[in-house]
């Protein structure tokens, strides 16, 4: 074979961090063993817990448009199949590790634990920066790595959906590989599909309308009015918009919202569905000269210090930090990005007394509706959009009870509450399932 290159990324890219990744996953692996400890949870359980179950690197070669062949490199980690079959997306970054993937895939059980779906956690990257690919490049990759990762993958093995730089174009060829390799159709072996190839109704804005449900339960529970509640979103891409329309729909009022254009403040409340209109009319997809009625722009960054009472960051992780906590002046946080906040960070704010709903409860509305496609594709029956939003409504608020009541009972953060719960439900089915051989 000529002309074959082991790829590092693009000089654009940012440079692949196998220590940022282990450092994640020590962090991830940190936060288990103090749940474990709190939990009082059997050593044995604990060190089964902090190991994946199942971890697979693949090479990934590619024809470039140009003739070349570049190598990738690809992984599917699965954390648990304890609960049921492991479930995450997969992810083309240039951050993407072994490490990384499998600290996300430890994530995932948490998530899919705390909302109650019978499902373990995984997760899944190549190691690629997507811009510097054509589609026809971005396909071939697509159908290589699902390729490779394919003997762990199937509806009741490991379902695979979106995630960072990837969409329902890219599960709409990894489903069609796995079928055509496998001679069988494979709707129920991949989440995040087109309505139009087994995708299910309303799973686009679940995230973001589970991040309402779960700010609305919080309000409830502490007897706050929604029409007195004053909410800034940050983020307006899939999680932060729905989170911000849904909002606005029940009643509060958003007074500021942002995205990489910008910060956007209107004190008496903002229009955030000329926003939305504003963003799909614009050329660059952002809010970028975006007229509000008596507000303006903010420096950017500065909408995480409003005087709000809710605050959503909904854009990336470690947006809430050591150096910005003491300015954060939310009594309630709704966590719709992963890992938007620090530990350090959360520590400072809950010891102040800011309620923070975590990222593994909050954001949880998009796997909700993920396991709705699954029934779906697994029953042959489609849902109509109300009963997959009744779901994810439904799903969101009972866990956000039973998390409450934890952490009510026990005088713990929701975000200890939440982990332990997930925790616990993974390490009671791992004793029940017993120990093979
Ligand atoms: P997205 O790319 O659709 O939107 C991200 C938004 O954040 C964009 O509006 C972008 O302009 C904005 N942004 C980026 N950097 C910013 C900054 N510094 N300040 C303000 N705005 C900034 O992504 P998404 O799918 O909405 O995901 C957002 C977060 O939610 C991520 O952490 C993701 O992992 C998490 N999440 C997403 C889903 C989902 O279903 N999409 C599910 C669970 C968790």
């Amino acid at each position: 074979m000529s002309n074959v290159a082991r790829v590092s990324p693009a000089p654009t890219a940012p440079v692949s961090q196998p220590e940022a990744g282990a450092l994640f996953l020590d962090n991830v692996r940190a936060r288990l063993h103090e749940t474990a400890r709190a939990l009082e949870l059997d050593a044995g359980l604990a060190a089964i817990l902090a190991t994946p179950e199942r971890s697979l690197a693949v090479g990934v070669p590619v024809r470039m448009d140009d003739g070349r062949i570049e190598v990738f490199d690809g992984y599917r980690v699965q954390h648990s199949t304890a609960r049921g079959p492991g479930k995450g997306g997969i992810r083309y970054h240039p951050s993407v590790t072994q490490e990384e993937t499998a600290a996300l895939a430890m994530l995932m059980t948490w998530k899919c634990a705390v909302v109650g779906l019978p499902y373990g956690g995984a997760k899944g990257g190549v190691r690629v920066d997507p811009r510097r690919l054509s589609r026809a490049e971005r396909e071939r990759l697509t159908r290589r790595y699902t390729a490779g990762i394919q003997p762990l993958i199937g509806p009741d093995r490991d379902i695979p959906a979106p995630d960072v730089n990837t969409d329902e174009q890219v599960m709409a060829w990894m489903v069609d590989t796995l079928a055509v390799r496998d001679g069988a159709a494979a709707w129920a072996s991949v989440t995040g599909k087109p309505i139009g190839l087994g995708g299910s109704a309303g799973r686009g804005p679940a995230t973001g309308e589970g991040v309402a449900v779960v700010a609305l339960e919080l309000l409830r529970r502490k007897g706050l009015d929604p029409a007195e509640t004053t909410v800034a979103v940050q983020g307006f891409g899939k999680v932060g918009l729905a989170a911000a329309r849904a909002l606005a729909r029940e009643g509060c009022r958003v007074v500021a919202i942002s995205d990489l254009s910008g910060d956007y403040y209107a004190p008496h409340g903002l229009d955030v569905e000329a926003a939305i209109t504003h963003v799909k009319h614009s050329n660059d997809g952002l809010l970028t000269g975006l007229r509000l009625p008596d507000g303006g722009w903010l420096p950017h960054g500065s909408l995480l210090e409003l005087p709000v009472d809710l605050l959503v960051p909904a854009a990336m992780e470690a947006q809430i930090t050591r150096e910005n906590a003491s300015r954060i002046r939310a009594r309630m946080i709704v966590e719709g990005a992963n890992g938007p906040t620090t530990e350090e960070a959360d520590h400072e704010l809950a010891d102040r007394g800011v309620v923070i709903v975590p990222d593994i409860l909050a954001n949880a509305g998009g796997v909700v509706a993920s396991h709705a496609e699954w029934v779906q594709n697994l029953q042959g029956l489609p849902w109509a959009t109300t009963a997959v939003e009744n779901y994810v409504a439904a799903q969101m608020r009972e866990a956000f009870g039973d998390v409450w009541s934890l952490a009510q009972s026990r005088n713990v953060t929701l975000r200890d509450a939440a982990y332990r719960l997930a925790v616990g439900r993974t390490a009671e089915a791992l004793a029940l399932r017993g120990l093979f051989p």
